[in-house]
């Protein structure tokens, strides 16, 4: 019976987690033995809802193959993420098929894998065709909202595509956000140049997200009322943000944290297929991307498009704590419960009865990135060690 030896994410205090098969057995507080500070601190496994992909492996890649999806969930356990949505992009209604085919084969042959993967997500084709709110999207495959489309894609998917991003304005997008939303899809606003009837239209309808709200967006706008002011100020939208340290500046980070609260924020990396790689230029079927060594993925030739992060969740955990003033606790809330909240997943804590996905790391301060240590996924070890520590009242020793 592994028992884990750290600090509490949400009050700091040294604790004893004892688990048993899956599940947290029991959680008591103890006494370390040497510096307080040789201890990491404990939280819960990370839940990123949108990940594009690892180490060179798009989930959009029309040959994507189940081995390579493996390859890409098991890299993220070091980043502490122990739940994630494969996120597929605007592309081909073939790629697409092809994409949820893998992933359906991924989930099914390992029950690993499908633990760590609690659903999809469709970022796209049904979006905005205008320069800046489309981004890097393909503008060959955007069209528009198609619900019989969709049904194939769900049908192939094995009815795991739980997320949806698409904008309001597009062509019966109203209509599919009541459909989808009626069979327990969650639907997110992004990508989108809606107006505001548009953004209170697909609300009532029942979108319940904005997607990377500050990004996918044009380079100007209007003052006010524009579509950023908008979904920021409507209490029914959750938001998600990319907190990498470069697609949104500190104080709209500060802003949106604060107006939300982190019960309605999410943080997410939106890794692209490019995480996990050297910089450098890269050859893909949409067109050429650039990872500059600021971690930094741009479309190539210039520096202001921004097509994806190369960084780990653990990195949005650091970066919003650093740039915004987010508590540790707030912050890993933000890439753990309020996602699993959002999408009708459970939501793992430090407690007794809950499955075990819960990770080690330590934070110096000002570090831009969490170092994780060790990560549990239901009760295994999947990355790492326990670092060596001991306790008293009661004694324990780390050992699994
Ligand atoms: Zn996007």
């Amino acid at each position: 019976m592994p028992i884990v030896l750290g600090r509490r994410y949400d009050t700091g205090e040294p604790c004893a987690i004892s688990i048993e098969n899956d599940r947290i057995a029991d959680v008591s507080p103890v006494w370390p033995s040497g510096s307080l500070s040789d201890w990491p601190y404990v939280a819960p496994g990370l839940f990123d809802l949108q990940i594009n992909g690892h180490s060179g492996i798009w989930y959009s890649n029309a040959g994507l193959t189940r081995d390579q999806v493996l390859l890409t969930l098991q890299a993220y356990f070091a980043y502490g993420v122990t739940r994630l949505y494969p996120t597929l992009i605007t592309a081909s209604h073939e790629a697409f098929a092809a994409g949820f085919a893998a992933l359906r084969q991924a989930c099914e042959q390992h029950r690993w894998a499908s633990d760590m993967v609690p659903g999809f997500h469709l970022e796209g084709p049904y979006i905005s065709a205008e320069d800046g709110p489309r981004g890097a999207h393909p503008l060959e495959h955007v069209r528009p909202a198609d619900w019989d489309e969709f049904v194939k894609l769900q049908d192939i998917a094995g009815g795991r595509i739980k997320l949806v991003t698409l904008a309001p304005e597009s062509e019966n997008a109203i209509d599919f956000i009541k459909r989808a939303v009626a069979t327990g899809i969650t639907i997110a606003i992004g990508h989108t140049a809606a107006t505001r009837d548009q953004i209170q239209a697909a609300v009532d309808a029942g979108a319940t997200l904005s997607t990377h709200l500050g990004n996918g967006a044009h380079g100007t706008l209007r003052r006010h009322p524009n579509y950023i002011w908008e979904q920021l100020g409507e209490p029914r939208l959750y938001a998600s943000i990319i907190t990498d340290g470069h697609h949104i500046p500190a104080t709209l980070m500060t802003s949106i944290v604060r107006t939300k609260t982190p019960y309605r924020t999410i943080l997410t990396c939106d890794a692209s297929g490019l995480a996990g790689c050297a910089p450098g230029v890269y050859e893909l079927g949409s067109g050429r991307f650039e990872l500059l060594p600021d971690g930094r993925i741009v479309v190539a030739g210039q520096q202001q498009l921004l097509a994806g992060s190369s960084l780990g969740t653990d990195t949005c955990v650091a970066s919003v704590m650093r740039m915004a003033g987010v508590s540790l606790r707030d912050a890993i809330d933000m890439a753990s419960r309020t996602p699993a909240r959002l999408l009708n997943q459970p939501q793992f804590r430090l407690q007794r009865g809950s499955r075990a996905d819960l990770f080690l790391f330590y934070l110096p301060p000002g570090a831009t990135r969490l170092d994780v240590v060790a990560t549990f996924a239901r009760g295994e070890l999947r990355y790492g060690e326990l670092p060596t520590l001991t306790a008293d009242q009661p004694q324990h020793t780390n050992s699994v």
